[in-house]
């Protein structure tokens, strides 16, 4: 565990009075218990009418409530359903009732609890209270058939944007007119009062090849019939797991709308030619005893501690189950849902090590056969204990028993820009030494490498990745402080200039380095939070992007775009496997602190640069550096970069500026 999952929305703790025992014979029972994976799971309409199945092995009887609305009205018909093969209840009406909505309600224990709308609600009604019955060939729009996502052969050819709707385009200065919606993405020709592009103009002129969009599955915070008191919330309180959340559509109360914006955005961003990654949380679920979850199946999808109460792995008051079938297969079914309804095309798992290897393992490999380009990548730790043996967390340390899977590296992360819980703690690239071994470690993306030493590894002792494309790199997400707010706090006395400068260089390490990058919204423009590490529930005035940043911190931005530039061009910066990098990257022996020097060798991965030198220098202090004699062009040199090239080089003895990256590049 390294670092706690974003939304503290804490739930209840119910400490139960049950004995060690009791949960003991808890455990076993839920194994016995037969499981249903069939497609027809909760509702399907054909031509033969409306089928309801529910499964919910433990209940004495289970009920279906249809409705005329999605809120504020009595049912227009109760009916009772039938025991059904294995743990499940049906019953059909003959009609296609388009247009109605419906809960289930379940007998346990002798008591009716609550309705629910299911765990399978494929649509929703405001605030995701009832589900919807919906003809889903009216949710498309024109030409989804021929919709896809961008062709990629190896994920250490994507760059990832992590975005959240409102950060992005809720600020006045967007100029986006549906501003904190799904459809903000399909606003083409939207600028600044300066002129500068905003919106999905702005992702292609800075070249990123992915979007990654924080929760946007139904979640609980946000009330859906106040959109007007403009609340926030980063969505890591799931209540909906398969129907997209209502505040990001421009009607919650229609149920078809929240799906074809959703679809519009999606196919907006791949016409432009940017795949979309969805942030899924199946590790807990906003509420315990009321949750969907356990309104159909009591007690089955959680995990307990010995006493009977929850446990919290998650930090948010509760554990989801993966180990047992019915949850594992329906975490397996709804990102298969997620792919094929929607056309997402990667997932970023949060708190993934709660779940186990296993469960992972099949997710990726049944997304695969979706669609070979789909991706999966997650955190690799948790935010508390679980009951889940260590062996069988899907852990960072366990990515390389996990087919298909990467994990963020938390090593490079915290050895370039200081560690994420210590606030004015520096990392390499602001000037504290001690953090070189680690930063390599980064460079190679944690595979086995001759010249690096994992026992003076800060976070990790040993190459726990076996392939580059198991690895994530990033200095900041929209976890903890952002780049920009932990530049401040960490570089006291220092002027926004020399901030900036830092940023670059961070950025620098991370888009050369072997694996994935992946940055977080509006660094590119040097945005900040308000110096909040912590920003879940923080206003827009906190949260939102100011765009003006574009304009004065246009230099900076310029060398965003030409950093993706840089890295598309060049295949050496995305080895796919540990061989490769053991082979072409050669670290120079270098004694002073904060110094990285080394070369990408013999066209790696089919470059077409020869050799490329990488120098990096964390110190305030300028540093002398020997590099081979020859033709070599300038690509990054004082805080400037071209990937095209700003000069040329003799080589031999270079001076490289405080704080920056030298890169130097040859054909022969
Ligand atoms: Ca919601």
């Amino acid at each position: 565990m390294n670092l706690c999952c974003g939304s503290l929305l804490t739930g209840t703790l119910l400490c139960g009075a049950m004995t060690a025992n009791a949960h003991n014979s808890m455990e076993s029972n839920y194994a016995s218990l037969p499981s249903y994976n069939g497609e027809d799971l909760e509702l399907l309409v054909d031509n033969s009418g409306t089928h309801f199945r529910l499964w919910s092995p433990e209940s004495n009887a289970v009920r279906v409530l249809i409705y005329d609305t999605d809120r504020n009205t009595t049912a227009i018909d109760t009916i009772e359903m039938v025991k059904a093969e294995q743990g499940t209840w049906k019953t059909s009406v003959p009609e296609k009732l388009y247009g109605k909505f419906y809960t289930f309600q379940i007998n346990h224990k002798d008591k009716w609890l609550d309705e629910t709308p299911g765990v399978w609600a494929k649509a929703v009604g405001t605030n995701g209270r009832r589900a919807a019955i919906i003809d889903f060939s009216t949710t498309n729009p024109a030409g989804w058939e021929n919709d896809k996502g961008p062709e990629i052969s190896s994920i250490t050819d994507v760059i990832i944007y992590e975005m959240h709707h409102r950060d992005f385009s809720i600020h006045p200065s967007s100029g986006i007119v549906n501003k904190g919606k799904f459809i903000a993405l399909t606003e083409q020709g939207t600028r600044t009062v300066f002129g500068d592009k905003t919106g999905i103009d702005h992702l292609k002129e800075l070249g990123i090849t992915h979007v990654h969009i924080l929760p946007s599955y139904d979640y609980n915070s946000v009330d859906e019939s106040q959109l007007a008191s403009n609340k926030y919330n980063w969505g890591y309180d799931p209540y909906n797991y398969n129907a997209p959340e209502g505040s990001y559509s421009t009607n919650p109360a229609n149920p078809a709308t929240r799906i074809l914006e959703m679809k519009q955005m999606i196919k907006a961003l791949h016409d432009a030619g940017i795949g979309v990654i969805m942030d899924v949380v199946y590790n807990h679920t906003a509420n315990n005893d009321d949750s969907n979850f356990s309104l159909t199946a009591p007690g089955y999808y959680y995990r307990y501690r010995q006493d009977g109460s929850y446990s919290d792995a998650s930090g948010c008051g509760n554990e989801t189950a993966s180990e047992r079938e019915q949850m594992r297969n329906y975490i397996v079914n709804s990102v298969k849902y997620w792919a094929e309804e929607y056309h997402i095309d990667g997932f970023r798992f949060d708190l993934m090590a709660i779940h186990d290897t296993e469960t992972m393992t099949k997710v990726a490999k049944t997304l695969k056969e979706v669609n070979p380009r789909i991706f999966v990548y997650g955190e690799g730790w948790t935010c508390g204990d679980s009951p889940l043996p260590v062996e069988r967390r899907a852990l960072k340390e366990n990515v390389a028993k996990m087919e298909g899977i990467a994990v963020f590296s938390d090593d490079l992360r915290d050895a370039v820009k200081g560690h994420y819980s210590n606030a004015t703690d520096r990392g390499f690239a602001t000037g504290k030494p001690g953090n070189e071994e680690t930063v390599k470690i980064g460079i190679v993306a944690s595979t086995a490498h001759p010249q690096v030493d994992y026992s003076k590894g800060n976070n990790s002792k040993f190459a726990y990745a076996t392939a580059p494309t198991q690895i994530i790199n990033y200095v900041s997400c929209h976890d903890d402080f952002s780049l920009t707010d932990k530049l401040h706090v960490s570089m006291k006395g220092a002027s926004e200039d020399e901030m900036m400068r830092a940023a670059r260089l961070a950025q620098t390490i991370v888009f050369t380095s072997q694996g994935t990058p992946f940055m977080f919204a509006g660094e590119e423009i040097f945005r900040d939070k308000k110096g909040i590490h912590n920003t879940y529930n923080k206003p827009d005035s906190v949260n939102a992007i100011d765009w003006t940043f574009k304009h004065k911190n246009a230099e900076q931005f310029n060398y965003y775009c030409e950093l993706t530039k840089l890295r598309k061009a060049h295949p050496a910066f995305r080895m796919t496997t540990a061989e490769q990098i053991a082979k072409h990257i050669i670290f120079d022996k270098i004694t002073k602190d904060n110094l990285i020097s080394y070369s990408i060798t013999d066209n790696a991965n089919g470059d077409s640069w020869k050799e490329i030198k990488l120098i990096f220098n964390g110190s305030n202090e300028v540093a002398e550096v020997k590099v081979k004699k020859g033709e070599w062009t300038i690509i990054a040199q004082d805080g400037k970069l071209k990937a095209d090239g700003l000069g040329t080089s003799k080589g031999g003895k270079l001076s490289v500026a405080p704080c920056s990256a030298f890169i130097l590049a040859r054909t022969k």
